[in-house]
């Protein structure tokens, strides 16, 4: 049985006091359901007030954007592992396409993320996605298992627990023109069975898979539908109480699978 797990990825959007005034507010309108794990991901400079607003033991986890893979030492502008430890998250995004196609993030690095997050006791999401061009070239499920197999490389069935992965493909995030339900679960399928054939099949029966790309209250129903779907990373419509609140309703009233 896997815990359903809706992500709002706020990206660059909100200042501390904002983000302080929208959360007061989220938190009041979602009440707790054991059924639907929520995290909230704001910029870095917005994860104190954020974790001040929820306080230690809310419904609402806390999730950061990125990591670097060092705990520490001369990388100027980057945030650790243990800085987000201390902040109050638990969970953190590794890996998203922004990450990869405008900061140049490579398989490797997001391999050295993944296992930073483990060290330091925070659950990653590893994001994986085709370009367009790739899904027309038929090598969706070549890319999209290649990055989870590099991202994921030489962990134990045992490590993979606290790991989350995010289907999200790139010609989706952000355009409106998010995969139709049959494609997402399509590549869902791909992504469990290799985990499957990687590890083992226990390990791909517990792994969640979200999915993410332009995921509104309008399509979230039928994505949360299917049992291979389990939970959604939010971009745009994470960032205004309603449109969250909707999707966070859809992923309640999903049928139990
Ligand atoms: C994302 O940022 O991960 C994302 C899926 O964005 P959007 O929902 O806006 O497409």
């Amino acid at each position: 049985m896997r815990t359903t797990l809706i992500v709002g990825n706020w990206k660059m959007n909100k200042t501390a006091s904002e983000a302080v005034r929208f959360v007061r507010e989220l938190a009041g309108v979602l009440a707790k359901d054991p059924a639907v794990e929520i995290v909230l991901a704001p910029p870095f400079t917005a994860l104190e007030s954020v974790h001040g607003v929820l306080g230690s033991v809310s419904h609402l986890a806390l999730g950061a954007q990125n990591l670097h893979w060092e705990s520490q030492g001369a990388f100027t502008g980057e945030i650790s592992g243990p800085m987000l430890r201390d902040v109050g998250c638990t969970y953190v995004i590794v890996g998203h396409s922004e990450r990869r196609t405008l900061f140049g993030e490579q398989d490797g690095d997001i391999h050295k993320k993944i296992r930073s997050a483990l060290a330091n006791g925070l659950r990653p999401i590893l994001c994986v996605g085709e370009s367009l061009d790739e899904r027309e070239l038929n090598r969706t499920d070549a890319v999209v298992t290649g990055q989870v197999a590099a991202g994921l490389a030489e962990l134990t069935a045992e490590q993979l627990k606290p790991v989350t992965i995010a289907y999200e493909p790139v010609w989706a995030i952000g355009t409106g023109r998010a995969a139709t339900t049959e494609q997402a679960v399509a590549v869902h399928r791909a992504i469990r069975a290799s985990i499957a054939s990687g590890w083992s099949m226990e390990a791909a029966n517990r792994m969640r898979i979200l999915y993410g790309g332009s995921v509104t209250p309008q399509n979230a129903p039928s994505l949360l539908r299917e049992s291979e779907i389990d939970g959604a990373l939010v971009g745009g419509a994470c960032l205004k109480t309603e449109s969250f609140a909707t999707i966070v309703l859809a992923a309640k009233n999903r049928p139990v699978h």
